[in-house]
C-alpha cells in the first residue's frame, strides 16, 4: 500500500553496509541497556523519536525491545508473563472476538505446559486459582474497532492476577485519529504497519517493568539470540526518512505544536494514478505524479490513501443486500494530524446477511473471485469474513469493482 511512497523517496533512506560489520551476536546498545542485549543503539533512538513525533505512545522511563516482527514479541511477553506470575498452574490467554488469529495459533502451536488458549475474553471467568493474560488490539484486527479497556472482569480487586498486553500495531495516524500517548505495561508496535516494511520483520515492544522486559530478551536470546542487526539498521533509516519528512527533531515539532492540518484530499496525488503510469510505463508521467506527493509527509499520504480507500468500499457497497460492512467509529479528533476523523481499518469486516445464514467466505470466493479469511480463524462465525484493505492499488481498485457488482 505504501509502495508509491517509497517509490518517490526510495533514495532517502540508503544505509551502506560493508562486509566487516555487525558481524557479533551482541550490539552496540546504550550503556549496559540493563541487560537486553539486543536491541542496536540508533533503532532504540529512532523508535523513541517516532513515538515523541506521532504522540501515540509513552516512551520516557520504558524500556524497548526489539523483535522478529511483534509476533515474536506476543510469544515472548506471554511466555515472559507466565514466568513471571505467581501461581503454579498454566496462565490462560485471552483476547475479546473477533480477535487476530495468529494469537491463538502460536499460543496452541507450543502446547505448553505453562500459557494455554482460552478464548473470547468476554466469556472468560478469571479465578484466583489461575493467572490470565488479556490481549487488548486497538484498533483490532480484523474490524478495526478502537479498544480502550481490558474486557475481563477480574473481581479480584487490584490484587487480581491477570496481565494486559497492548498489541498496538495499527494504532498510527494512517489507521486511527490518535486521541492520546497509550501508557500500558506492555506495547507492541510493529515497522510492518507503521512503515508497511512487513518483510523486514522487525517489531517492538515498550515495556514499563524492567523485570518483564528481562525475561522478554530471555525469550529472544532462546528463540533466535538476538534479532537481526541488517534489519534493525535499515529499520531505523526508514523511521528516520520518515521523520525526516516532518522536519522532526522531536524537540523542535514539540516546541511548534500541532502540526498543521493535512492538506486536502484533491492536493493528494491519487494514487492510482501513480499506479496506472507505472503500469502503462509512462516514466515521465510518473515522476511528475511522484515529485507531487506532497511534503514527503508519510502518514498524511497513508491517510489519505486510507479515507479514499474506505470512501470506495462504502460507495460499493451501499444498498446491496448481500453483506453488511462495519460502522466507521465516532469521529474523533488527531492529535498528531490536528483533524478530526473517524478510523480507517486495514480491513473489512463483512458479515453475510443472507436467509439461511450462509458462509461469507465462501460466498465472497464463489460469488466474486475474492479471497477473505473465515470468521473462525478470528472467534466468530463464519458468517463474517476479512478482507485486506492494504493491497496495492491495482488490487483494491479489482476489489472495489468486484465488491460493486454485488449490486
Ligand atoms: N498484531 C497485529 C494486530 C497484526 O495485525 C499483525 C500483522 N498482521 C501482527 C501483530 C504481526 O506483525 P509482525 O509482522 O510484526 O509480526
Amino acid at each position: 500500500m505504501f509502495e508509491a511512497y517509497w517509490d518517490a523517496h526510495k533514495g532517502n533512506c540508503v544505509q551502506l553496509t560493508f562486509a566487516n560489520e555487525r558481524l557479533s551476536y551482541f550490539v552496540k546498545s546504550k550503556a549496559n541497556n540493563n541487560g537486553l542485549w539486543f536491541v542496536f543503539e540508533g533503532l532504540d533512538d529512532a523508535i523513541r523519536d517516532l513515538h515523541r513525533l506521532v504522540g501515540n505512545a509513552v516512551v520516557e522511563d520504558r524500556h524497548i525491545l526489539v523483535g522478529t516482527g511483534s509476533t515474536q514479541l506476543f510469544q515472548a511477553a506471554a511466555f515472559a508473563l507466565s514466568k513471571h506470575q505467581k501461581i503454579d498452574a498454566s496462565t490462560a490467554v485471552v483476547a475479546e472476538a473477533p480477535y487476530y488469529s495468529c494469537y491463538p495459533r502460536a499460543i496452541e502451536y507450543y502446547e505448553s505446559r505453562i500459557l494455554h488458549w482460552a478464548g473470547d475474553a468476554k466469556k472468560y471467568v478469571s479465578s484466583s486459582k489461575e493467572s490470565y493474560i488479556e490481549i487488548v488490539t486497538s484498533p483490532n484486527n480484523p474490524c478495526g474497532a478502537p479498544r480502550q479497556a481490558a474486557v475481563v472482569d477480574n473481581g479480584l480487586g487490584s490484587n487480581a492476577a491477570g496481565f494486559l498486553v497492548h498489541d498496538l500495531a495499527y494504532y498510527w495516524p494512517t489507521f486511527t485519529p490518535i486521541s492520546a500517548a497509550a501508557d500500558h505495561d506492555i506495547m507492541l508496535f510493529t515497522l510492518s504497519k507503521c512503515t508497511g516494511h512487513g518483510g523486514s520483520r522487525i517489531g517492538w515492544a515498550i515495556v514499563k517493568e524492567l523485570a518483564i522486559a528481562q525475561k522478554m530478551a530471555q525469550f529472544i536470546e532462546l528463540n533466535t539470540i538476538g534479532v537481526s542487526q541488517d534489519a534493525q539498521v535499515r529499520a531505523t533509516g526508514l523511521i528516520r526518512a520518515i521523520m525526516k519528512g516532518y522536519n522532526s527533531n522531536s524537540q523542535l515539532i514539540k516546541s511548534l505544536g500541532p502540526l498543521d492540518a493535512a492538506p486536502a484530499a484533491d492536493h493528494l496525488v491519487q494514487p492510482a494514478a501513480v499506479a496506472a503510469a507505472k503500469d502503462s510505463g509512462h516514466d515521465e508521467e510518473l515522476l511528475l505524479l511522484q515529485d507531487l506527493i506532497p511534503e514527503r509527509q508519510f502518514f498524511h499520504f497513508g491517510k489519505a490513501m486510507m479515507e479514499a480507500r474506505w470512501k470506495g468500499v462504502r460507495a460499493a457497497l451501499a444498498g446491496n443486500q448481500s453483506v453488511t460492512v462495519q460502522d466507521p467509529s465516532a469521529p474523533a479528533h488527531c492529535t498528531f494530524m490536528g483533524t478530526t476523523s473517524t478510523t480507517y481499518p486495514a480491513f473489512i469486516w463483512l458479515k453475510s446477511i443472507k436467509e439461511p445464514a450462509e458462509d461469507c467466505q465462501r460466498f465472497l470466493k464463489s460469488k466474486l473471485g475474492i479471497l477473505a479469511r473465515a470468521g473462525e480463524a478470528f472467534g466468530v462465525s463464519n458468517q463474517y469474513a476479512r478482507v485486506s484493505l492494504v493491497g496495492r492499488e491495482s488490487e483494491v481498485a479489482v476489489l472495489l469493482h468486484r465488491l460493486a457488482a454485488l449490486k
